[in-house]
């Protein structure tokens, strides 16, 4: 391939709604452009890694057994009203009518139509088991889009189904999808974990998580560096009751918290509709002097966990929470958390408002602000006051890092991770509700035995930049990146020499299989590898007159800090 011909448009700045790096270097180098929130154009450059991504998945689900298919992305409410999920769902789940006023929804995942089939398509035992998965668009109108191809509306998912005869025959289905899920994000040359999730369904333990370690990842994850043991936050807070704690739980438990400080009492009080979604509420005591500095007054944290809109939460009774607490002390939560509370920005609300989804955590001091992370994200920095930078309380929670492990082996490390894949026994919640039966040995109708497994396709390369960048861009992995070596000739205008080597060098490399691209767009030496590094094309090979006259080439991989010469027939080896 050859750059005058290829689309490259990098740009010097990052848009001013790009956070995180993957964001912002996906944007510069050309990769993605945005049509809308959380909607956007995969590029030239950028669909050629998600084309990477799928290839391997491709490759592994094969090799798995499963076989691909394609669902529509369109499809009708009727198969959605027969699972209960068209009323179920959220606002997530994007529905539309047609001319004839008929409802569809955009697949957001493909159970339904996938156990449609298999009601239709798999009638006996014999012809199990089945996997079916597809590589396929998929829509969720999630509440904040955000971080570019992370969380976006529309995006890519691999998602995968399994069809089995009974419990036994499933869970062996699963494992086969698990093992597989290994092998392919071993193949992405990225650190991940398999952490275990909650299934939800009654398959009790069989639901993994495929997190990829990042700081700015959006899941805590738990687990143990002398055992086995990783879990998601979720299902470790649900084992943590029975687990022992942690010294620093220990001193937080001495904090005597009298009468009515129940998660329960304060819903009440608030008038959240929690239901049994709140996970602890902490609260402590600081002052703000006249000018709104801290120094000291109340200042209160809740965590919550669900899906809140933040607009819901009414904090006009909250003055009656100081008769039924007692207030811990900044310092006590500090000891207990490791953390301090933050001040967080106001969110635009004429009422200082404090939510927590899940991770994310509000604090309010003296009622003059609040925001969670998602505000103080929305909003940027807008602080109406002089407060100090704001720490954002992102992980208080009932497992902290140094209590003990479930299995005893050890003490527990948290770290951040983005979940780029999901495995799940689903039993057989779609198939009995859809009555998608098959006739067993027996000649009895059954229902089957399902699981899914999905993978974000296009949210991987966004961890694989979290992962791998520096200043000057993009690092990838070699399995992803779009191209695997650029040749950038140096005066290929001025020298018949050093054009017809490079021409040379990307036949060569091109006729072995290897991803090459030739920059033949004549810009000056400078320019043409800032933009390399920052697209992040993992192999460099730089031609020039002087080298040529040595029968050198410089080979340079973005890892690397100086080029090293190499004789121009070895360079092959060098980027295989
Ligand atoms: P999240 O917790 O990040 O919202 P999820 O648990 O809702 O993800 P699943 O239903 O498990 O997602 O979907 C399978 C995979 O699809 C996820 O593991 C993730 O990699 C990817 N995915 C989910 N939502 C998005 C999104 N909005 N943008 C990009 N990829 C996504
Ligand atoms: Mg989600
Ligand atoms: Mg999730
Ligand atoms: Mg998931």
């Amino acid at each position: 391939m050859r750059a005058s011909q290829f689309l490259i448009s990098t740009l010097k700045e990052a848009p001013a709604d790009a956070e995180v790096a993957s964001h912002k270097l996906m944007m510069r180098a050309g990769m993605i452009k945005k049509l809308g929130a959380g909607i956007y154009t995969y590029m030239p450059m950028g669909l050629r890694v998600i084309r990477k991504v799928e290839g391997i998945v491709r490759e592994e689900m094969n090799r798995a057994g499963a076989v691909e298919c394609a669902m529509p992305v369109i499809q009708p409410a009727e198969l959605w009203q027969e699972s209960g999920r068209f009323e179920k769902m959220g606002p997530e789940l994007l529905r539309i009518r047609d001319r004839h006023e008929r409802d569809f929804v955009v697949q957001p995942t493909s159970e339904e139509v996938v156990t449609d089939i298999a009601r239709q398509e798999l009638r006996s035992y014999k012809q199990l088991p089945k996997n079916l998965y597809q590589v396929q668009t998929k829509f969720r109108d999630e509440r904040r889009p955000r971080f570019g191809l992370m969380r976006g509306r529309e995006f890519i998912m691999k998602d995968a189904y399994s069809f089995d005869r009974d419990q036994d025959s499933a869970k062996k289905s699963y494992e086969t999808m698990a093992q597989a899920y290994r092998r392919i994000f071993d193949r992405f040359g990225l650190r991940y974990r398999a952490v275990a999730a909650d299934s939800g369904a009654i398959g009790g333990d069989l639901s993994e998580e495929f997190q990829v370690i990042a700081a700015t990842g959006e899941d805590a994850i738990v687990y143990c560096p002398q055992s086995e043991y990783a879990a998601n936050m979720e299902k470790a807070e649900a084992l943590a009751p029975s687990a022992p704690r942690g010294p620093a739980k220990q001193a937080m438990q001495k904090v005597p918290t009298p009468g009515k400080s129940t998660c329960e009492d304060v819903a009440a009080l608030l008038e959240v509709p929690l239901a049994s979604t709140v996970k602890s509420i902490v609260l402590a005591t600081d002052k703000l002097d006249a000018q709104g500095a801290p120094v000291s007054t109340q200042v209160w944290l809740l965590l919550l966990r669900g899906d809140h809109d933040m607009n819901e939460i009414k904090v006009g009774k909250v003055p009656g929470l100081d008769a039924g607490f007692r207030f811990a002390t900044v310092a006590e939560i500090e000891a207990h958390f490791g953390t301090r509370p933050g001040y967080l920005g106001p969110i635009g609300l004429k009422q200082p408002v404090q939510i927590v989804a899940d991770r994310e955590v509000a604090v309010m001091a003296d009622w003059i602000c609040g925001a969670n992370e998602e505000g103080f994200h929305t909003t940027g920095v807008n602080w109406g006051r002089d407060l100090p930078e704001p720490a954002l309380v992102a992980d208080i929670r009932n497992v902290v890092e140094g209590d003990l492990s479930p299995d005893g082996k050890g003490r527990l490390a948290i770290e951040r991770g983005i979940e780029v894949g999901h495995i799940f026994y689903l039993g057989t919640k779609y198939s009995k509700a859809m009555e998608a039966t098959f006739l067993d040995e027996d000649g009895k109708p059954k229902v089957f035995e399902m699981g899914c497994y999905g993978i974000g396709i296009t949210r991987l390369p966004a961890a694989a930049i979290e992962q791998n960048h520096d200043e000057r861009g993009i690092i990838w992995p070699d399995a992803i990146a779009p191209f695997t070596v650029v040749v950038c000739p140096i005066g290929m205008d001025r020298s018949a020499d050093v054009k017809a080597a490079a021409q040379q060098l990307h036949d060569e490399l091109a006729a072995a299989g290897i991803d090459v691209l030739l920059d033949d767009r004549g810009e000056r030496p400078g320019a043409m590898f800032a933009d390399w590094e920052l697209i992040g094309v993992p192999h460099r090979v730089v031609i020039s007159d002087r080298g040529l006259k040595e029968g050198q080439l410089e080979y340079q991989h973005r890892r690397d800090a100086a080029a090293t010469k190499v004789p121009a027939g070895e360079i092959a080896g060098f980027v295989k």
